[in-house]
């Protein structure tokens, strides 16, 4: 099965209006791609991204949605508004939102639900802790948190990305081995074989500190599909790169 690779980048709470321009500006002129690509950037400029990308071959996306379809929730963002401005993809439980934001992994599964609900592509974001991985809890702690949303999602899991996110490798300049990187993706493929019988098209993506030198050992392993890259997409350059080496 060959899976069309995916690079997406993950801005984070960075950015400014004009600088948002220059770097997608940067980035089209750099593509087209082979690999499929996306950028998520923070709410308040994906209006301004989304015209940026106007015709150009790099999708957007969102970094969070309510679990909620609309009413009371002061400060949260609908699915069905994101969707209506032509957004594709949301990430739903990032680290750092399972972390600073007390995600539990139901609430992520709901955040997927009504994503897809809403015809976006959830990519969820899965990963061990540095503790975690060194009392041997890996395999455990990310089947837990993939498996909250194959429940919740019955055969519509099949219609998620999946990203596996070490949390010690997040921002912190040291990556997973290309190996440790492939020994859970295989884990996750298998998982998610048992619960769908598309599991063999699904996108399971690798983050945490990619970068244009590293990224085409992580590409190359089997069962990696692309990458969710956070510090490296704000420079056009190193994003571009990186999206080179998945093509
Ligand atoms: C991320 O934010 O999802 C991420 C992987 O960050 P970084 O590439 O900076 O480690």
């Amino acid at each position: 099965m060959t899976r069309r690779k995916l690079v997406v980048g993950n801005w984070k709470m960075n950015g400014a209006r004009v600088a948002n321009v220059e770097l997608l500006d940067a980035l089209k002129q750099a593509g087209p791609f082979v690999a499929e690509t996306a950028v998520c950037a923070p709410f308040p400029y994906l209006a301004d991204v989304a015209l940026s990308l106007q015709g150009a071959e790099i999708a957007w996306g969102a970094q969070d949605c309510s679990a909620h379809e609309s009413g009371a929730y002061t400060g949260e963002v609908g699915a069905a508004m994101l969707a209506e401005f032509g957004c594709r993809y949301v990430i739903v439980g990032h680290s750092e939102r399972r972390a600073y934001h007390a995600e539990s992994d139901q609430l992520v599964a709901d955040k997927a639900k009504t994503a897809l609900a809403h015809r976006l592509t959830p990519i969820v974001c899965v990963g061990e802790t540095l503790a975690e991985r060194e009392t041997g809890q890996t395999d455990a702690v990310v089947k837990r948190q993939l498996s909250a949303v194959i429940h919740t999602l019955a055969h519509c899991i099949s219609q998620v990305v999946v990203a596996y996110e070490p949390v010690w490798a997040i921002g912190t300049g040291r990556t997973a081995t290309p190996e440790q990187a492939q020994a859970v993706h295989a884990l996750l493929r298998a998982q998610l074989k048992a619960a769908s019988e598309k599991a063999g098209e699904m996108k399971i993506l690798y983050g945490g500190s990619v970068k244009a030198d590293n990224a085409v050992a992580l590409f190359a392993q089997a069962d990696i599909d692309g990458g969710l890259i956070g510090g490296a997409s704000l420079k056009a350059g190193e994003f571009a790169a990186i999206c080179r080496a998945a093509g």
